[in-house]
């Protein structure tokens, strides 16, 4: 049995909302990862099981890893299909916005999501929502939006209708959002809910494969490279690794190519801390991301000195200045976070 983790109140005025609405609109936040998108496709196939026009719009391209989930050819990508996509946003009756705690996490969405007239209901495990729905279920306790999209639905007494394309999409989304149960997966409940699941025949081993196993070549190749030249800070207990424009196009990068590699220092033994820093393509910044394990505060580190955010374990950040600014921010913040990277625990 699960315990009752979203509110009765909310949950009831989630469902008679659904009872008389026709056109739903899901969206999640900018980059979407396999939480966004797990935990959109997983609600958007029990909106279609109670046959609602349901989209899910997303502001930009997701990675190809997560290509082959059920459904995804159908989310509507907002940079290319804007057009289609405000109008669809102007007229839902709903809007559920998943995997976000602020309005600028949906980048160019933003205006049209805060002008649109739909109820809307804020479903997601980012600290500090803010307060842009009608319904806020936000859980930070809870590893992924996907795991509360389970929960919602079951709540709502649908547990019967999740198919096994939505089961799919809901595992996908809490088994990236843990690493694939390696971190912020303690909470027994999960495993129930993987049970669960796993009884709506999902193949949750093929599924780590298609996620985790099916990158090119210049990808393994690139991951060689960055890791050839990382920066380990023994005394800080803490590692570097970085990628340049001009790097990223000698591996033919593209996006998603470096999912995951601030996790890999983590490895290392005593490293307790990992900082990514890779030369946005697009913007003049510095995409910062950041890892921990143990109880260092990455997100602290990220809101002092990255303008950024996130949770304990993961979070980043944007830097607007050169990559070797950026490096020097970081070993300014090594410094002062000092006591907190030596404390054991
Ligand atoms: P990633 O390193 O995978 O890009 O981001 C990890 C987590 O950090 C995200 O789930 C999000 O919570 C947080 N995060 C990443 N980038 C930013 C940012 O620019 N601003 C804020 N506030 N949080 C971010
Ligand atoms: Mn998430």
């Amino acid at each position: 049995m699960l315990t009752k983790v979203i509110e009765q109140a909310k949950i009831d005025r989630f469902a008679r909302w659904m009872g008389h609405a026709e056109r739903i609109v899901i969206v999640a936040h900018v980059a979407p990862d396999g939480d966004a998108i797990g935990s959109s496709l997983g609600l958007w196939h029990f909106l279609n099981s109670q046959d609602k026009v349901a989209n899910v719009i997303v502001p930009n391209a997701f990675p190809d890893f997560l290509r082959w989930m059920p459904g995804s050819k159908d989310v509507l990508l907002y940079d290319r299909y804007k057009e289609f996509a405000d109008k669809l946003i102007a007229e839902a009756e709903i809007i559920c916005c998943l995997d976000f705690n602020a309005l600028s996490r949906i980048d160019a969405m933003a205006d049209a999501i805060k002008a649109a007239k739909g109820k809307k209901i804020l479903v997601d495990h980012h600290l500090y929502p803010e307060d842009f729905c009608d319904i806020t279920i936000s859980h930070p306790n809870i590893s992924s939006t996907s795991e509360l999209v389970f929960r919602l639905i079951c709540r709502m007494g649908y547990f019967n209708e999740i198919t096994k394309e939505g089961a799919e999409c809901i595992y996908t989304g809490m088994m990236t959002d843990t690493g694939g149960f390696t971190y912020n997966s303690n909470n027994r409940e999960i495993y129930f809910i993987i049970s669960e699941l796993l009884s709506k025949g999902i193949d949750k081993d093929d599924i780590y494969r298609k996620v985790y196993n099916t990158y090119s070549e210049s990808r393994l190749r690139l991951m060689g490279y960055v890791l050839s030249n990382m920066q380990v800070y023994p005394d800080y207990h803490s590692a570097l690794i970085s990628l340049t424009k001009n790097e990223q196009g000698r591996f033919n990068y593209i996006r998603g190519d470096s999912e995951g590699f601030v996790n890999i220092p983590l490895s290392i033994k005593d490293v307790v801390f990992s900082c990514f820093l890779r030369e946005d393509t697009e913007k003049p910044m510095i995409k910062v991301s950041l890892r921990s394990v143990g109880t260092f505060p990455c997100n602290q580190l990220a809101a002092e000195f990255f303008n950024g955010g996130g949770h304990l374990n993961a979070s980043g950040g944007e830097f607007y200045g050169t990559l070797e600014e950026a490096k020097k921010v970081l070993e300014r913040a090594l410094e002062k976070f000092k006591p907190l990277l030596n404390a054991k625990g």
